[in-house]
């Protein structure tokens, strides 16, 4: 069975004040029935982590650089991350392969190496509102995973996350149809090449626009394992109602 997952980008916001959002979480979760991961910004992963110290919350980064070290200013290392106290971390958000023109090979380099470091990869891929009106998304999808997706997989050590461009901070979703058809694809491929068993143990988080109001009807679709969320992740109260959700 897949421990369904709860996952939080905080994008570029938060200050150390947001941290009073963690320990309302903390309370009002002790004993949470899913797994919780918060992606803060990289200024904010060494304090998190500290505040959340044994409670059931996870600390994951939003990028990291495919070398160990070196002459990278303004990059951060996978293992940098483990040290300020990470399990995991976001790679290839379309914000990234927007903004700093990341690639498919550039998401596969930094995942190889975040998965070596011993992170978990949150892997993630998603059409474009043109892609899907010309209904390439599945053809989409299918390069994204063969390109961004390392060969270092163990099963536990990926999460892929599904989230359409045009879902990502619209209010609009994609119908549990859509989901569910882009979800299934999804498992078949990582079935295909890492067999059965691996891909069966990796997680499928579905994001874009996912609310307390409609995360039980997507939780409900067939392999979606949880959520990576985005504005709705930085108040507790609002993620509050998407644990409780899950
Ligand atoms: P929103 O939940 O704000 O739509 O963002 C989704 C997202 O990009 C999470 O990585």
């Amino acid at each position: 069975m897949r421990k369904k997952l709860a996952a939080g980008n905080w994008k570029m916001n938060g200050t150390t004040a947001s941290l009073a959002e963690v320990d309302a979480l903390l309370a009002a979760h002790p004993a949470p029935g899913c797994e919780i991961l918060l992606c803060p910004p990289a200024t904010l992963v060494s304090a998190m982590s500290a505040r959340i110290g044994d409670g059931p919350i996870h600390t994951g980064g939003q990028d990291c650089h495919a070398e160990p070290s070196g002459a990278h200013t303004g990059d951060i290392a996978a293992g940098m991350l483990v040290d300020a106290g990470a399990s995991h971390v976001i790679l290839g958000h379309s914000e990234r392969r927007q903004d700093h023109n990341e690639s498919d090979k550039d998401v596969r380099n930094k995942a190889k190496a975040a998965i070596a470091a011993g992170l978990v990869a949150v892997v993630c891929c998603g059409e474009s509102d043109a892609e899907r009106e010309a209904m390439n998304t599945l053809e989409i999808i299918s390069g994204q995973l063969a390109g961004s997706i390392p060969d270092n997989v163990t099963g536990e050590n990926l999460v892929v996350a599904y989230e359409p461009i045009w879902a990502i901070g619209t209010g609009k979703v994609p119908t549990l149809d859509q989901i569910g058809e882009v979800h299934d694809f999804i498992r078949t491929q990582l079935e295909r090449r890492f067999g059965e068993g691996v891909g069966r143990s990796v997680r499928l988080l579905y994001g874009g626009s996912v609310k307390p109001s409609n995360a039980d009807d997507i939780f409900a679709v067939s392999n979606v394992d949880g959520a990576l969320v985005g504005g709705a992740s930085l108040k507790a109260a609002d993620f509050s109602g998407i644990i409780t959700a899950l």
